[in-house]
């Protein structure tokens, strides 16, 4: 079961400041910074009469975006994937996470009463069995915690501190308040 905090007017102002527009479909705040913005939100699978949206947790923390696309410029994700059929242990976790992000959507689904069968069987980020963006793998590994996913976990574990309480991501909220 996905569980997230609530999505407040000043998490709405935060993911708003990184996209550039109000951030649409949100079912709350699946991860939050040590310095207190959002960082993961869970999101619906799809906003009322619109097309799907696959991508059941947004990273948005723009430390960890950043972290995240150093990661994969770095050429790891072709690494990851190779890892995926040379190590079966590793590759059944993968298999269990994808399960676990379908059961997440699933339950949100359900909270808006559709069944989005545009998007059925598939998940995000590559998975099961490719690594095909870390954002959404990253996204995933910060929602549920350690142990589910385990190529976000790896990640993660690359990435480091990647986003301390003491150096507030964004400048936007720094000088007026
Ligand atoms: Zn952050």
């Amino acid at each position: 079961m996905p569980s997230y905090e609530t999505f407040t007017d000043s998490d709405a102002a935060f993911a708003q400041a990184q996209l550039g527009r109000p951030m649409r479909g949100v079912a709350g705040v699946a991860y939050r910074c040590p310095a207190g913005h959002p960082g993961v939100l869970a999101t619906y699978p799809r906003l009322p009469g619109g097309p799907p949206f696959p991508t059941t947790y947004y990273l948005i923390c723009p430390n960890a975006v950043l972290a995240v696309s150093r990661l994969e410029a770095s050429g790891i994700m072709a690494e990851m994937t190779a890892k995926l059929s040379t190590d079966p242990g590793l590759a059944e976790a993968y298999r269990v996470a994808h399960e676990a992000y379908l059961s997440d959507r699933e339950a949100l689904a359900r909270e808006i009463g559709d069944e989005v069968p545009e998007i059925a069987g598939f998940s995000a980020g590559g998975m099961p069995t490719r690594v095909k963006c870390l954002h959404a793998l990253v996204g995933h590994a910060l929602a549920a915690g350690p142990g589910v996913n385990p190529i976000g976990d790896e990640a993660l574990a690359l990435m480091g501190d990647f986003c301390p309480e003491a150096t507030p991501a964004g400048e936007e909220t720094s000088s007026d308040d």
